[in-house]
């Protein structure tokens, strides 16, 4: 490893720069030439995603910093290669466009949505190695880092890193985003039948009576809309039968994010330059680097060191970006972050993802809301609640099934609601681990226990269907999108 630069803030930036620091969570690859090979590879293959709908993700966001709007950043865990199915993806396509049509009605605010999706395969892990039962017996191997650099069996050389696997999750989130951009465009957005979603697992009458007035009152809403023909008052994008999707994942896998790394040319016919393009310096973002993995990657909790490489790679992107911030994060230390990773306090560009676990941010917050209040950050960030990595239990009734309780959940999103209301700071969205994918028989995942349905320990192993952290179900989704557009319209 080379020594580090004096100041990472006045050091110059290139794709590579990360390279001079320590990568936490790095992983070995045992053949660096075959790395070397699909990172080449990589470099010369189209971006997934254009410099020009990361501008507009950028614009959205910094309506969000400024309250105009709610941020909605939801999706899988981990994904799999083998979700990239049509009918999986339309679950949760169609799941994050209803709970943002509860939240719009709620909020009375657009709501900017972001998929953990089309692409979000690496996982952080806090053990390199784990015991599994093989067929030798009890074996100790290398834990699942994702589907981009593992596979997920347990056994010895299925755990090891194939870098083959990150050209696999390139062409999968392709194809992934691919069909989202048909759904989309063929109509997928059209769901504006709140009528015929079932509350039926809403067990508490009281709570069956609130979710319906909502459904009611969003059914008139949008009839009247479509009688009047507002709906299409403002053209083709953004009408509601037409809308914004954005893609983001956890910028681990830094040879991915550097192979996909691509400067902003600004000259009339090509969105960016590759290593063949003349320089220009012409248009609004021309020279500018963008990841085009994903229109926004985020910096982990365990990878955020301000002298490690995620935060050296983070900071020269173009890319709105997030940042998780968990229980360790001392303000002085965010103040310093934000510093390194957004010189010019652009509105919207970084998204503080705060994960405590319930009871804890009415402590933890007030610290860090003032103290980036009395920074040159102070209007330009959004705040965000991630109300799922800080509230992981084991089930009482399986020590090896990981859960999360849906009163925690809630705790935690309302606890976050009022810490902002009593600073008079704002929180501007939510970040959600969920599925709306179903089982043949129609049925929802059991991962997280509680919620309208009242799911219990016993139900978790009925259909738990996740390769990493438990989410939330279709129907927990939902009560989620009702309590909170019920919290921010109060
Ligand atoms: C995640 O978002 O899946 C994750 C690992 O989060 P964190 O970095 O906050 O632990
Ligand atoms: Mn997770």
């Amino acid at each position: 490893m080379a020594a580090f630069a004096p100041s990472a803030s006045t050091s110059s930036w290139t794709p590579s720069s990360w390279r001079t620091r320590p990568v936490a969570q790095d992983v070995a690859y045992p053949d660096a030439a075959a790395l070397e090979a699909v990172t080449q590879r990589l470099a010369v293959l189209p971006g997934l995603v254009t410099p020009n709908e990361v501008d507009r993700l950028r614009k959205q966001l910094a309506d969000v910093a400024q309250g105009k709007a709610f941020l909605l950043q939801s999706g899988d865990c981990a994904e799999l290669f083998s979700d990239c199915e049509p009918r999986k993806i339309d679950a949760k396509l169609k799941l994050s466009l209803l709970m943002s049509l509860v939240l719009i009605w709620g909020a009375r605010l657009p709501v900017v949505r972001v998929g953990r999706i089309a692409g979000q395969y690496a996982k952080p892990r806090s053990k390199a190695t784990e015991m599994v039962k093989t067929a030798e017996g009890e074996q100790e191997v290398l834990t699942f880092r994702g589907d981009n650099v593992n596979a997920f069996a347990a056994d010895p050389a299925a755990r090891q890193p194939d870098p083959q696997r990150l050209l696999l999750a390139y062409f999968h989130s392709s194809t992934t985003l691919n069909h989202i951009r048909g759904a989309l465009g063929s109509g997928i957005a059209d769901l504006h039948a709140p009528h015929s979603w079932s509350l039926a697992h809403v067990r508490s009458p009281a709570l069956q009576r609130e979710f319906s007035s909502v459904v009611d009152s969003l059914g008139d809403a949008l009839h009247f809309m479509k009688v009047v023909g507002a709906d299409r008052a403002d053209g083709v994008r953004g009408s509601l039968e037409s809308v914004d999707y954005f893609t983001s994942h956890e910028g681990l896998m830094l040879e991915y994010e550097e192979a996909l790394t691509r400067r902003a040319a600004g000259v009339p016919g090509a969105s960016y330059q590759t290593s063949e393009s003349p320089s220009s310096s012409e248009g609004a973002s021309s020279g500018a680097h963008y990841t085009l993995s994903a229109h926004t990657i985020w910096l982990g909790d365990r990878t955020r060191q301000l002298d490690g490489a995620h935060v050296e790679y983070f900071r020269g992107l173009a890319n709105p970006i997030g940042i998780k911030v968990g229980p360790s994060m001392k303000p002085a230390e965010l103040v310093e972050l934000l510093a390194l990773l957004d010189p010019k306090a652009e509105v919207g560009r970084c998204t503080l993802i705060c994960r405590f676990g319930a009871g804890k941010a009415p402590s933890l917050l007030p610290p860090l809301i003032r103290a980036v209040r009395a920074s040159a950050h102070a209007d330009s960030v959004i705040w965000c609640c991630d109300p799922m990595h800080g509230n992981t239990r084991t089930s009482p009734l399986d020590a090896s099934i990981k859960t999360r309780a849906f009163g925690d959940i809630v705790t935690e999103v309302v606890e976050s609601l009022a810490v902002h209301a009593q600073e008079g700071s704002r929180l501007g969205g939510v970040h959600l681990e969920l599925t709306g994918e179903v089982d043949a028989r129609g049925e929802s995942v059991t991962e997280c226990v509680g919620g309208s349905m009242e799911l219990s320990a016993e139900d978790l192993s009925r259909r738990y269907m996740t390769h990493c952290d438990p989410r939330l179900n279709y129907e927990q989704s939902l009560d989620i999108a009702f309590l909170l557009s019920h919290s921010l319209r109060a």
